[in-house]
């Protein structure tokens, strides 16, 4: 198959989040990757400072992922997750609940973190009606992002994700988001959370406890440029929680698998949650798949409440649990293990924190925020909010560096195999492209 950009036209392919006239006129591709580089369709070298889409630390095309997936497949290429099953997920299921904290085992596949987030509230809905309990609300945040399905839209506190579509989820609130002008060029985590989390308090004053299904959470705001928890913010989240039965939810579709300085929030943050969500990193990339773990009580309470022999939740995908991605799944959390990447990322977040605030001097710089292998460079909007973003992705790109921006947030989320070289790389080229912008 050509991957020739003269010989195949760009017109028939909807590209997602994409400005497509911009892109088809001066398309950007990638015709090859591995470890930390892709190669562009002309030839050039790019380094990938956003792990792709945060999903892919231990670095592109991992031979034994390829292998593992392979092998799968010369075996199995499909089996229907509904009433059958293949060892594998199996496999991957305990793995995934090693890591998860003690008292979370019970894990759901979906293909993407969108899939995990609509998954995700609908157990909460389940539990809750397994319990006789009418709790039809759900809470979020401003600047959260929690996935484009119509449940993760409802969720959304980027606004730009939910204007085009006015039929989502009613009785959805939103607390505040956390960063304020005190945090600007903090890195990690500011002193102050718990009272900002009260506004979870204010929000059951209004409404209800009874009324309140779920608190959804990123615990570090991913695509909206990296906003750190507030210290005591998660505590104080999680008490409320606990006073009025609502379930936590903590969406670590970026956060898990060591972005944020733990396996997962809940180890960061020492937190946990009732549900969490995953994806992205699950499978290094390689193959589409999510997960959403739950407390046992969570699946025992909706499993017991079915009558014996029929079906206990009435929801799942065709690919639930593919072959492909579970062998993907396993092979990618052999190899964090195998290489220490989580460690490897513990290890090189100050190098990398204060290697991204040396762009604090910058004049087009606003902000930056950073906590672990994550951070948020936030330009001054010009010559209208998005568009330097926009321009700066593209910019980057020619200048050898993939990195991904929302709005005017660059956000630099380095592979773990990086080396202390492979950062200075990004942060030059960062730099020169600022310099190169209007
Ligand atoms: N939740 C969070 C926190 C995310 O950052 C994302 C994607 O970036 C999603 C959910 C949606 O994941 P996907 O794009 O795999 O559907």
């Amino acid at each position: 198959m050509g991957l020739d950009v003269k010989s195949n036209s760009l017109e028939e392919f909807w590209i997602p989040f994409t400005d497509n006239r911009g892109f088809k006129k001066d398309p950007r591709l990638v015709v090859k990757a591995e470890g930390l580089y892709m190669t562009d369709h002309r030839g050039g070298q790019i380094i990938d400072g956003s792990s792709g889409l945060f999903c892919s630390p231990a670095g592109h095309c991992h031979p034994k992922i390829i292998e593992a997936v392979h092998q799968s497949m010369q075996q199995l290429t499909y089996v229907s997750p509904f009433g059958t099953g293949h060892g594998l997920s199996f496999a991957l299921a305990e793995q995934v609940s090693r890591l998860t904290p003690d008292s979370m085992n019970k894990v759901f596949f979906v293909n993407s973190g969108s899939e995990a987030i609509d998954t995700a509230l609908k157990i909460a809905m389940a539990y809750h009606t397994a319990k006789g309990e009418n709790r039809h609300r759900f809470i979020s945040r401003e600047r959260a992002y929690h996935g484009v399905n119509i449940g993760g839209v409802s969720l959304s506190g980027l606004v730009n994700n939910r204007r085009a579509f006015p039929s989502v989820m009613p009785n959805v609130v939103f607390m505040r988001h956390t960063w304020t002008e005190d945090d600007l060029f903090t890195p990690g985590q500011r002193a102050g959370g718990a009272d900002r989390a009260e506004d979870l308090q204010r929000a059951i004053d209004n409404f209800g406890a009874e009324t309140i299904g779920a608190v959804f959470i990123e615990p570090v705001a991913g695509s909206t440029g990296t906003l750190p928890p507030p210290i005591g913010y998660l505590q104080r989240i999680r008490e409320i929680c606990d006073a009025n039965d609502i379930l936590l939810v903590f969406d670590d579709v970026i956060c898990g698998f060591g972005r944020v300085g733990g396996k997962f929030s809940a180890d960061a943050f020492g937190v946990v949650p009732d549900i969490m969500t995953m994806a992205k990193a699950l499978t290094n990339g390689a193959i589409p798949m999510g997960a959403v773990v739950v407390r046992d009580e969570i699946y025992d309470v909706v499993t017991d409440k079915a009558a014996m022999g029929g079906i206990e939740l009435f929801h799942g995908y065709t690919y639930s649990g593919h072959p492909a991605a579970c062998a993907a799944g396993l092979a990618s959390l052999a190899i964090y293990q195998e290489e220490g990447l989580f460690d490897r990322a513990k290890d090189m977040a100050p190098y990398f924190e204060q290697a991204v605030m040396s762009l604090s001097d910058h004049e087009l710089v606003k902000d930056i925020r950073t906590i672990g292998m994550m951070a948020g460079v936030e330009l001054y909007p010009h010559p209208k909010p998005g568009a330097r973003g926009v321009l700066a992705q593209t910019e980057m790109f020619w200048k050898g560096m993939h990195v991904k921006f929302t709005g005017d947030n660059g956000i630099l989320a380095p592979m773990y195999i990086a080396e202390r070289a492979h950062i200075d790389e990004m942060i030059t080229k960062f730099r020169a492209t600022l310099d190169a912008l209007p």
